[in-house]
């Protein structure tokens, strides 16, 4: 039986464990946090529950298959979300509430986007079409080399082109006149830790499945519940967890890793070697490739950095979705400069969740748990956060005054992440919460492989190899790293141990 480590914990470590584990590989993992997760990971305080990041997640499917092919029954209970969201923005109008049934949206928006019915029904047409011609050509494959990329490229039909070539602002500007419409539907650039203003056109297809092929989803129990079902797993299959444990070296001979040691100064040997650190991040820190050297990754674009506040408070909130957006007036302007610029947001754009909307048992009697998310600009441009308290305070101000509820008076509990800490908590580069963009020039096969460029025995899994980040991203990407590692095994008997088949007939 092979030895394989995991260097990390996060959802690509574990879901990459239970996948090497019904191929039969004996699993270890080390984790640097004090407990597994990674981003999607969990804060208690005070009586009050909190995930710390990712508080949904689209393509439910993909956990689906994790599932199956690893021969467990899904062990989660997802809701899906309806409305997926509210969206206040700060003209005094009231907010606007977004659904998945096209209907009520277009009842939402009706006073200000003439015939929306029908615009947005095209628009998520071309954006289906797009998914259907790309998920299994593209996002779902390895590639060899660049060359092998721009091959599987080709057998894109040549009508999304033009996409490639458009930002998914000038894209909804083409299909929507209304700005509250073209900034609704252009929320989800955010989510790959981009701006509508740089991200391409072609992502236009998260509104396809955010809007019509699937939605959005909870976890009963929250989203750690995703954490402590696959750690139960993988326990019952004897992986070993180790904690506090660093890597920050490896050794390597003839073209193989054959240990790594941590900051304990203990080595660690293995056949195979998986790192769901940052792909790019560890490349230059821990193996101290040249390529990867601090300048060339310091010209890449990196996804927004979280500034999160997690707010406990007395009394009931009301008007408040699980999700929503708060915006103010000037959102181009805004967005444009708003993770170019060393000082921090004057009048932050954010996000809330409202835990306990549908977790009353997150906080005491009474209480409300408020998670705030707010971009901001990664350390290469804000290097100090000595101002957190100040800017902490400012968005909860503004919070109050929006919601016309005292959320600072009424304070119980109060904790800040800014992108240091984000940062030293899960090696995450510069402090970007998303890892590296994705631009044309850093997705397929213009992002760190999953396969290490010298070590032919060492892989990658996670937010910035392939495909990209989110967490259904980040399961698909465990499917590509265990497909490239049972292909590389010669001891792999196909006939024994097939991969669940996954192709177009799946849609
Ligand atoms: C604030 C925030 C909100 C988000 N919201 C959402 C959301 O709502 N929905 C969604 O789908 N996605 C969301 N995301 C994105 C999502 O969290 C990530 O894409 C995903 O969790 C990344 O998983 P991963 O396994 O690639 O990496 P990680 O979760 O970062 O896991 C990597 C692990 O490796 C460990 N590690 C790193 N270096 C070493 C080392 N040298 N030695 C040992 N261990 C090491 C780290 O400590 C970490 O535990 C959000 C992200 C953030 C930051």
């Amino acid at each position: 039986m092979k030895k394989v480590i995991i260097i990390g914990t996060g959802l690509g470590g574990l879901a990459t464990a239970l996948r090497l584990t019904t191929y039969g590989y004996d699993v270890e993992m080390v984790e640097s946090y004090h407990k597994p997760g990674g981003r999607l990971n969990r804060l208690e305080k005070d009586g009050f529950v909190f995930d710390l990041g990712p508080t949904i997640f689209s393509m439910s499917y993909e956990f689906d298959e994790l599932f199956k092919t690893c021969q467990v029954k899904n062990p989660l209970s997802i809701f899906a979300l309806e409305p997926l969201y509210r969206v206040f923005f700060e003209s005094g109008r009231n907010p606007l509430t977004v659904y998945r049934d096209p209907h009520r949206l277009a009842n939402e928006f009706s006073s200000f986007e003439p015939d929306f019915l029908k615009k947005f029904e095209n628009y998520l047409k071309d954006a289906a079409l797009l998914f259907r011609d790309t998920q299994f050509r593209i996002l779902k494959q390895n590639f060899n080399s660049r060359l092998d990329y721009l091959i599987k490229m080709l057998s894109v039909p040549l009508r999304h082109t033009p996409k490639m070539l458009r930002t998914l602002w000038q894209e909804l500007s083409r299909n929507f006149v209304s700005n509250e419409v073209r900034i609704i539907l252009s929320l989800v650039g955010f989510f790959l830790g981009g701006t509508p203003f740089d991200t391409p056109a072609i992502y236009k297809i998260l509104s396809y499945t955010e809007f019509q092929f699937d939605g959005y989803y909870r976890v009963k129990g929250g989203m750690y519940q995703i954490v402590e079902q696959l750690v139960e797993l993988l326990k019952k299959r004897n992986v070993q967890f180790h904690y506090n444990t660093k890597i920050i070296k490896m050794n390597g001979q003839q073209s193989r890793v054959c240990s790594m040691l941590d900051d304990q100064g203990r080595k660690w040997e293995s056949d195979l070697f998986v790192c769901n650190a940052d792909a790019a991040g560890f490349r230059q820190k821990v193996l101290q490739r040249n390529k990867y050297n601090p300048q060339y990754l310091d010209k890449k674009k990196w996804g927004m950095a979280p500034f999160t506040i997690y707010l406990g408070v007395k009394g009931k909130i009301p008007n408040l979705e699980h999700h929503n957006y708060f915006l103010g007036k000037n959102f181009e302007q805004y967005t444009r400069n708003i993770f170019k610029n060393n000082i921090s947001p004057q009048k932050p754009y954010y996000y809330v969740n409202c835990v306990t909307k549908f977790h009353p048992e997150f906080a005491p009697s009474g209480c409300e748990g408020l998670f705030i998310l707010c971009p901001v600009p990664d350390l290469r441009y804000k290097a100090q956060w000595s101002d957190s308290e100040v800017l902490a305070k400012e968005i909860i101000q503004d919070l109050s005054l929006r919601l016309d509820y005292d959320l600072f008076a009424n304070r119980i509990m109060l904790q800040i992440m800014n992108p240091l800490d984000w940062q030293a908590a899960f090696s995450l580069y510069r402090g970007s919460g998303l890892g590296l963009n994705h631009n044309l020039s850093q997705v397929g096969g213009f992002r760190p492989p999953n396969k290490d460029e010298e070590y032919c025995n060492l892989y990658y899994v996670g937010a910035s190899t392939i495909p990209g980040t989110g967490l259904p991203m980040v399961i698909i990407s465990s499917k590509l790293v265990t497909e490239r590692i049972l292909q590389d095994d010669p001891d792999f008997s196909k006939s024994q141990h097939r991969m669940q088949p996954d192709s177009d007939s799946a849609l």
